[in-house]
């Protein structure tokens, strides 16, 4: 079913553990996503839904698979841990996807490996929905991210604070290599084993850095670049990931792993979900300073590759560093300014948002709805992105410097509504909702978590069906932890 073509498993041994998954007692499949398994080229028998349920669980492993678990170290909330793998995800190979993209086919929650430490290398249904809604939203709305090809519940208990229902979530990735891929080998002196991680992505990733000057310092910058990005459009739709250690930033420029994360519903820059991040170390505006910290990381792995002489190592490292912060700043303002509608650069775009966004935060008006609203007042209408607020006031003037902005712009104005809708979502996977989809499944009834999925299929459309799914929580369905609960 799968046409396999597997280049990790022809790395050192050291790379990684072969391992299979371990059978589960009752496999059932949840969801299957047809169309992302035909741009992967993987063909299904519809009419055998228990085989492809047993396959995509782990009791089948598929011809051509060859089943691992990846080595990998990272810092979890700043404290480095030299070992930590796949405890609980088996890679069970690469496809190479219609427009030639190689990706990769992982099961998680299939079984212990020998990174599990002390856990049971499974998963429970919630964090599998959590993970399949949001990813998907992630790539609907535009934004680079791992995705869903199936969830199957496993008919077995996993215990966490209390039993749950088990489950196993098929994951697709661009590749599983992450920042902490490169730490493993480093922590260990194995500055071979970093050059080969290092040619390995360059070839899967980055293949024309192969010819540059310094395709190590070269690899660091389009790493760092990649990530630039990918958090200035988190910040772009109200994205806090909640958990980016080091063994979470991936090397492809992909968001990965769900846990704890969570969309703002009312803005605050400081805005944290994670029940187990408690200092705040993952905050909505320290993203792009947490971003950098792991490339910082990155780079002292790289060290030993960039330049023989430790210290021209670090001058081209730190140059990266900087521009980072550079190139963060420059797409955080491209993001921005599109939300808003301006299409030229003008000086003080980033004052108007950042005024915008304090009087949000002081107002505690909703994130997506404020940015959604400005498509109205474009229109001239400006009742509702006025109504997002408890005192208008102050968004009335905001508003009236905006004008005065567009004023300076070229004729846009017929354009500028639709620009606008285009780039702010109308529908975005509240935390309420999530829990309710989770809830329901909880109990057996998929049907909400179907309907979720729809309406995140088009986040950029008003959809008279999905209203419901477009408002922020009452006061009584506010979620304000999340939990990594794997
Ligand atoms: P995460 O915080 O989800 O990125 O996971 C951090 C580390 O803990 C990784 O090495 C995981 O493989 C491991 N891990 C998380 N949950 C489990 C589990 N249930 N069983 C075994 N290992 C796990
Ligand atoms: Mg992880």
């Amino acid at each position: 079913m799968f046409h396999f073509d597997n280049s990790y498993s022809r790395l050192p041994e050291k790379f990684f553990a072969s391992v299979y998954p371990e059978p589960v007692e009752g496999p059932k499949l949840l969801k299957f996503n047809e169309k992302l398994a035909s741009e992967l080229g993987i063909e299904v028998d519809l009419s055998d839904p228990d085989r492809l349920a047993a396959t995509l669980a782990g009791n089948v492993v598929p011809q051509g698979a060859s089943p691992l678990a990846m080595a990998y170290a990272g810092h979890q909330f700043g404290n480095f841990v030299p070992q930590l793998g796949d405890g609980r995800a088996i890679l069970l190979g690469e496809v190479v996807d219609q427009k030639g993209l190689r990706r990769d086919i992982q099961w998680k929650g299939a079984g212990p490996t020998p990174f599990s430490r002390r856990g049971d290398g499974r998963a429970a249904l919630g964090p599998v929905l959590r993970e399949y809604i949001v990813s998907e939203a992630m790539h609907a709305l535009g934004i680079p991210a791992t995705r869903a090809l199936a969830a199957v519940a496993t008919g077995e208990q996993v215990y966490r604070e209390m039993p749950e229902q088990g489950a196993v979530f098929v994951r697709v990735a661009a590749s599983h290599v992450r920042v902490g891929t490169f730490q493993f080998f480093a922590a260990r002196g194995d500055t071979e084993g970093v050059k080969t991680l290092a040619d390995y992505v360059i070839d899967r990733h980055y293949p024309q850095l192969k010819s540059a000057e310094n395709p190590y310092a070269a690899l660091l910058r389009a790493i760092a670049f990649a990530q630039a990005a990918l958090i200035a459009r988190w910040l772009g739709i109200g994205f806090v990931h909640g958990v980016m250690n080091t063994d979470n930033m991936t090397i492809s420029g992909e968001t990965i792993d769900f846990g704890p994360c969570a969309f703002l519903d009312e803005y605050h820059q400081m805005k944290v979900f994670s029940s187990i991040d408690q200092g705040g170390r993952y905050a909505y505006r320290n993203q792009p300073g947490i971003g950098q910290w792991n490339i910082a990381r990155l780079a002292e792995c790289l060290l030993p590759l960039i330049d023989e002489d430790q210290d021209k190592a670090v001058e081209a490292a730190n140059a990266v560093l900087g521009e980072f912060g550079e190139r963060f700043q420059a797409e955080w303002i491209a993001v921005f300014r599109a939300k808003l509608g301006l299409v030229t650069q003008g000086e003080g775009d980033g004052e108007l948002v950042q005024e915008l966004m304090s009087i949000m935060q002081q107002q505690e008006a909703d994130f997506t709805l404020v940015f959604r609203a400005l498509a109205n007042a474009a229109e001239g209408d400006d009742e509702r992105f006025l109504g997002e607020f408890s005192e208008p006031e102050k968004p009335a003037e905001w508003l009236a410097s905006w004008r005065n902005k567009l004023a300076a712009e070229p004729d846009a104005a017929a354009a500028r509504p639709a620009a606008i809708r285009a780039v702010n979502p109308a529908i975005i996977p509240r935390n309420h909702r999530i829990q309710e989809a989770i809830s329901a499944a909880n109990y057996g009834d998929l049907s909400f978590f179907e309907r979720l999925l729809e309406a995140l299929e088009k986040p950029y459309e008003e959809r008279p069906d999905f209203s419901d799914l477009m408002t922020p929580p009452t006061p009584e369905e506010r979620v304000t932890r999340t939990f990594c609960g794997t």
